[in-house]
């Protein structure tokens, strides 16, 4: 069985305030993205690594490994105008059968036991999304004032890697692009597959605000990677 990984990094990240895209501010030392790309090294299935990254910044990227002597293997692929434009190019290529791993660049604290057991579940099942459940109470808005609760443990918080079988998101990343499609679970859900969930990590965050990083740092250095 062949394994892919695809990292999305096409964003611009315009919610950290920041000139430097999230994927490249420094985290203990080295890029967000480099620490991502390592823990899908790490993962025992050996997944070949595909990065999709703004056309403007793979020269900048390059420089970073060069810099900062980064020798994991990956291929470098340009992204598109929506996350759904990124993921289809980054699929474009592979061809046959497979599992695709396809994650947030700007999550680097994933782990490769939760990388791998993506991968076996959705070569048995199809697909296999990580996600957790809210800890927070959740209200939904409703006209002017009001908002009504809604009941939490009917909820989940959707993470990355989302994980196929490339069959499946290639049949999926046919269809033409809608507003709602914000990962790839509702790219393939509206494709007509049933979506399985897997337990994700609380410590699998998407950076996203500047106090992530930190936060981030502190987790890096509990564990120890
Ligand atoms: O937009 P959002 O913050 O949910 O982005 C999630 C991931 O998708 C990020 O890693 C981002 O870099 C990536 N993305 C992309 N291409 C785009 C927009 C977002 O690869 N055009």
């Amino acid at each position: 069985m062949k394994y892919y990984a695809i990292i999305v990094a096409g964003g611009k990240g315009n919610r950290m305030n920041q000139a430097v895209a999230k994927q490249f501010l420094e985290l203990d030392g080295k890029p967000v993205l480099m620490h991502t790309l390592e823990a899908f090294h790490r993962c025992v299935l050996n997944p070949k690594i595909i990065l999709v990254l703004n056309i403007h910044q793979h020269q900048y990227w390059e420089e970073l490994c060069v810099s900062h002597g980064f020798t994991i293997p990956h291929q470098v692929i340009k992204g598109g105008t929506e996350r759904f434009d990124s993921v289809k190019n980054g699929i474009k290529g592979l061809k046959g059968k497979g599992i695709v791993a396809v994650h947030d660049a700007v999550r680097p604290l994933v782990t490769s036991e939760l990388i791998q057991r993506a991968y076996e579940m959705a070569a048995e099942k199809g697909n296999a999304i990580t996600a957790i459940q809210p800890v927070d109470s959740v209200r939904i808005k409703k006209e002017g004032q009001d908002s009504e609760a809604l009941n939490r443990n009917e909820l989940y918080l959707i993470q990355t890697p989302q994980t196929f079988q490339l069959e499946q998101l290639k049949k999926a990343y046919r269809q033409p692009y809608r507003n709602e499609f914000t990962d790839d679970a509702s790219v393939v859900e509206r494709a007509g597959f049933s979506i399985y969930l897997l337990a994700g990590e609380r410590n699998n965050m998407k950076i996203t605000y500047p106090q992530d990083l930190e936060f981030a740092s502190f987790l890096l250095n509990k564990k120890g990677f």
